[in-house]
């Protein structure tokens, strides 16, 4: 790259600035490069890629985040898209900042797998910006994400992600209560035990978030579990969870608040969330997804009698 080249996206730093991006660039003083691309700052995460054939707009691109793959171990990381290129004569569609490159242990011409993002940053990363949201791909039952409820950040920047196989089914073994009948109140409860649960995984358990990646209250209300759950679903994919040995990788883990070893004590608006849930989850899996209690995996009493209800579960969200 010459001197004075820019970047396709941004016409200048006050531009970059003003899209959240200014720590991308190398303070002034250590970078007397009139143009803006030799003023990155190669640690932090970007990429150029060929836009032209992508049907994407500048004005898009400029201020989304895109996750980039290395396609043979799996790990991905956020990175902001700067530039246009490489020319078509390299033979290669993107190029990484070496840090990005780095982090994926990516060399030049291996290959990696762009996708657009379509959800707000919620790492709390030295990554971490604001982001346009674009709408996701299917409309689901309403999942308070992990911002909302007031998760604390994670221990880890990401969680490794791969296609969903299926949903295992647990139960919290925490106190019943009845669902509140003011929604509010219901929702409070529900993101008090949202927190409960992170710090008792992360403190007493040595967990690096939350092991589940959602949980039902008992009145209904759904919240995000694991950091970057919501943002792998969008895409198919599950982040790797700490719930049930064997199926942390490729299997969603839904708690349902409420203790129901010794009884079932699901309640109506917990199940029509449950159903609404793994139908979303199915659907955006693009196929069938396995559903089976925490007990198929490993000697456990989790979920109790829940276990019995799981062929009815398979036939309401396959019908
Ligand atoms: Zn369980």
């Amino acid at each position: 790259m010459k001197p004075t080249e820019g970047l396709a996206l941004f016409s200048g730093q006050q531009d970059m600035e003003n899209l959240g991006l200014g720590d991308f660039l190398l303070p002034p003083a250590q970078s007397p490069f009139p143009g803006l691309g030799r003023r990155l700052d190669p640690k932090k995460p970007y990429f150029a890629c060929r836009w032209w054939q992508s049907g994407l707009s500048r004005d898009f691109l400029r201020s989304t985040w895109a996750w980039i793959e290395n396609s043979q171990s799996g790990a991905r990381m956020r990175a902001r898209p700067v530039d246009s290129g490489p020319a078509e004569s390299t033979g290669r569609v993107a190029d990484l900042s070496p840090g990005l490159a780095a982090a994926l242990r990516l060399k030049t011409d291996d290959v990696c797998t762009v996708t657009i993002d379509d959800s707000t940053s919620e790492f709390g990363s030295d990554f971490s910006h604001a982001a346009t949201s674009a709408p996701t791909a299917f409309s689901g039952p309403k999942v308070y994400t992990t911002a909302e409820w007031g998760a604390v950040p994670a221990k880890v920047s990401f969680f490794p992600e791969k296609p969903a196989v299926g949903i295992v089914i647990h139960n919290t073994e925490y106190p019943n209560r009845p669902p509140f009948a003011d929604t509010e109140a219901e929702k409070a409860a529900a993101f008090a035990n949202a927190r409960t649960i992170q710090l008792d995984h992360m403190n007493n358990r040595g967990w690096s978030d939350t092991g589940q990646h959602f949980t039902i209250s008992q009145g209904g209300v759904i919240t995000e579990g694991r950091h970057g759950t919501l943002a792998a679903a969008a895409a198919g994919h599950v982040a790797r969870g700490a719930h049930a040995p064997g199926a942390n990788d490729d299997w969603w883990g839904i708690e349902i608040a409420g203790n129901h070893v010794a009884q079932y004590l699901v309640t109506d608006q917990q199940w029509a969330s449950l159903v609404a849930l793994c139908k979303w989850l199915t659907r955006l899996a693009g196929h069938a997804l396995q559903i089976e209690p925490h007990d198929h995996f490993v000697p456990t009493d989790c979920p109790g009698k829940i276990a019995d209800h799981i062929d009815d579960l398979r036939a309401q969200v396959g019908g």
